[in-house]
């Protein structure tokens, strides 16, 4: 028999979705009549903008000719969707991206998954506490780190706790680490990372020579002008940081699948004999070896985001999501429950009830409103005592849910 990578059997048995899916399950096998809402899981329900789905329409059309047909496209992605990202994302703040600096790819999951193959085993990793469970575990398996404690964090790991005390922003660890993983706006906890906030960051990676990985899927979705919707509004920021986008959240495209990842040609890594080598070259290598790019249609819908229709449709959809989180917000607030996020992040992060454990609150949710969230524990254990909700509902159904709560 063929030997497996054990680091696999090193992860968290009960993932949390599957956990949740198995409660609800159970719950709806006992109370088959009983009208769910869900507002657990982070996928949009509205459909895709039309200018959207115009750009598929035609660009099916021209697959279907042979002057119109395009089989593998570059493993980047096409020159028409970098360029649109360079501008409408990048120059337009200000901030020169190139085009040889941009991948794009089928998901922020996959990229932010896999970008950790560019480092050294023995490279230190620190991420936040609660977390999005895709660094981790993708560095567990790797083989990066050692068992789960009793903590419930793992060996190897560095921890940067995300509490009250610190509005849910952990600052730079004390230790020495190599890469670290920052979230802004941030899943879970809606928490945003303001400028001078990022500028600590960028200049902690210069001086301890460290890479940060920031994952900016939810940028869309900042309500204040002043806020960074790139880590690269920040001087040096080029010189340290990767940076993750998706159009899952920013457009609907979750079910559609297009992202991309910015490597700037000025962020280095050492061999072990100190040479300097250059990221972007590296993940250039691993992708046009592991991918082969995004479909040429999927590709053309996304450009379509960058058209003005495409951006009145879409800046609607989030209009619609943050009405919804305001929803979410005040709802929780007027029964006493202290809440957080939700302003400039789809994600509203609230304190349980009478110091309830974040799974009681969650069967508590389930049973008695039939409300279905997510509870803060499953993103770490500094997550245990709180809960959340996701703004990605329908309108009337989030209303619901709010005034069943209240009514209990
Ligand atoms: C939803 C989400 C993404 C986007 O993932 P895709 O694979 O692009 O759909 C990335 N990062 C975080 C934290 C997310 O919640």
């Amino acid at each position: 028999m063929a030997r497996i990578n054990e680091h696999y059997l090193k992860l968290k048995a009960g993932y949390l979705f599957p956990e949740i899916a198995r409660r609800v399950k159970a719950f709806q096998e006992q109370n088959p009549k009983a009208r769910l809402i869900r507002l657990g899981i982070g996928d949009v329900v509205l459909p895709l903008a039309p200018a959207v789905v115009r750009a598929m329409q035609e660009a099916c059309e021209e697959m279907a000719s042979e002057e119109g047909f395009h089989g593998y496209g570059p493993e980047r992605g096409y020159e028409f969707l970098s360029s649109a990202i360079a501008k409408h994302d990048y120059a337009s703040r200000g901030v020169e991206i190139k085009t040889s600096e941009i991948f794009i790819s089928d998901g922020s999951k996959c990229d932010s998954g896999n970008i950790q193959e560019l480092f050294a085993l023995s490279s230190k990793v620190a991420v936040a506490d609660p977390v999005y469970p895709v660094y981790v575990d993708t560095n567990v398996m790797a083989g990066r780190t050692g068992e789960i404690l009793k903590s419930g964090h793992y060996e190897g790991i560095v921890y940067l706790s995300a509490t009250q005390a610190n509005h849910f922003k952990p600052s730079p660890p004390e230790e020495k680490v190599d890469v670290v993983y920052l979230c802004s706006p941030n899943n879970p906890t809606g928490s945003v990372l303001t400028k001078e906030e990022l500028q600590t960051w960028v200049h902690w990676a210069k001086e301890n020579d460290a890479v940060i990985l920031y994952d900016a899927a939810y940028e869309a979705f900042i309500q204040d002008p002043n806020l960074p919707h790139s880590i690269y509004e920040i001087e040096g920021a080029k010189e340290v940081a990767i940076e993750f986008r998706s159009f899952s959240k920013t457009a609907g495209f979750t079910g559609t699948r297009c992202a991309f990842t910015v490597v700037p040609e000025e962020v280095l890594g050492k061999t072990q004999g100190g040479e300097k080598v250059s990221l972007n070259q590296l993940w250039n290598r691993r992708q046009s070896t592991k991918f082969n790019g995004v479909s040429y249609v999927i590709q053309k819908a996304a450009a379509a985001c960058y058209s003005a229709l495409g951006q009145e449709q879409i800046q609607a959809n989030i209009k619609y999501y943050m009405e919804n989180a305001g929803l979410i917000r005040e709802g929780l607030a007027s029964m006493g429950l202290e809440v957080f996020g939700g302003e400039h992040a789809p994600y509203i992060w609230a304190k349980t009830p009478k110091g309830l454990g974040s799974w009681d609150f969650f069967d508590e949710l389930l049973n008695k409103y039939q409300v279905v969230g997510t509870p803060g524990a499953g993103f770490g254990p500094s997550g245990e005592g709180y809960f959340r909700l996701s703004a990605f509902g329908k309108k009337e159904k989030v209303m619901e849910a709010i005034e069943r709560i209240k009514k209990g």
